[in-house]
């Protein structure tokens, strides 16, 4: 078939645009870079949940179009309400991996198992909280523990510093169980030790700890790098992340952030190529997704 030449592109004579240096194919955007981001400790404060200090890296990645993933142990409710606040269109993984949400209309390529849902193809990696209810109830006969989900959003809002609003969409979960543990005394190995028995896996995030399903960030990360290198085949990927339960995520990516503790300092996180940031939370994101372009 012989290529026709695009509309006043004559023999020998180059576009103005191409002449300026500002010609552009209307096709695919040309993302460099893919960013996969923590929310609690991170992008936003641990104690405020501000995110005033990420602005200089949230600007520079939207002038760049670099695609920026929320990936947090957060709901999607308390992910869509965020997103809409940063207009952020892309896709997003709540629930510690519990399941990838992609909006419909966005540019990548689906596996089979993408359901429908609402605006988005969802695609669930977790085990749904029905499942969980009752594991949860067999735990929680042998270790001291109260689930988020079965907490008033009043109590919710006084453990967390959320508002009401953001408590009760905190409490609806779909993929895990966020709980508390009462004893103090309770060692972190017993607690591994009865979920364990379960069937189940735990992660522990900045507040809480986690009942989940065969599900971490890591996993998510990694099955939508490879839906974005199907339609990027030379992205870098990028993760931020804070806390223990953000490991297999720093781990699934070409570049991975250990951002500091706002007390100072680094939770133990040991993987290769780690970088850690001297700031804390959303300045240590910026400083962390700024350092892309260095
Ligand atoms: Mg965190």
């Amino acid at each position: 078939m012989r290529v026709t030449q695009p509309f006043g592109l004559a023999q020998g004579r180059e576009p103005v645009e191409r002449q300026m240096g500002v010609f552009r194919q209307p096709q695919k955007i040309m993302t460099r870079f893919v960013v996969f981001t923590d929310l609690d400790g991170t992008l936003l404060d641990h104690h405020t949940y501000a995110y005033v200090d990420a602005l200089p890296a949230l600007s520079k990645l939207r002038q760049t179009q670099t695609p920026l993933i929320m990936v947090s142990s957060k709901t999607r409710r308390e992910i869509e309400a965020l997103r809409s606040e940063l207009e952020n269109d892309h896709p997003f993984i709540p629930e510690n991996g519990g399941a990838i949400f992609v909006p419909k209309g966005y540019d990548l390529p689906l596996p089979d198992e993408a359901v429908e849902a609402g605006d988005y193809h969802v695609l669930v990696l977790g085990r749904r909280n029905e499942e969980l209810a009752a594991a949860f109830d067999r735990l929680a006969r042998v270790v001291a523990v109260r689930a988020l989900s079965r907490l008033s959003s009043e109590e919710v809002a006084d453990l967390t510093g959320l508002t009401m609003a953001q408590a009760e969409a905190a409490r609806e979960r779909e993929f895990g169980e966020a709980f508390i543990v009462d004893d103090p005394e309770i060692k972190e190995s017993v607690l591994r030790n009865e979920v364990h028995k379960l069937g189940l896996r735990l992660t522990q995030g900045g507040r809480f700890w986690h009942l989940l399903g065969e599900n971490d960030k890591g996993r998510a990360v990694t099955l939508l790098s490879r839906l974005f290198r199907q339609r990027h085949p030379d992205i870098v990927t990028a993760a931020c992340g804070d806390a223990p339960n953000d490991e297999p995520m720093l781990a699934a990516v070409d570049r991975p952030f250990l951002v500091a503790r706002p007390e100072g300092g680094h939770r133990p996180i040991d993987i290769p190529r780690l970088a850690k940031t001297d700031l804390p939370g959303p300045a240590g994101f910026s400083q962390a997704v700024l350092s892309l372009w260095d």
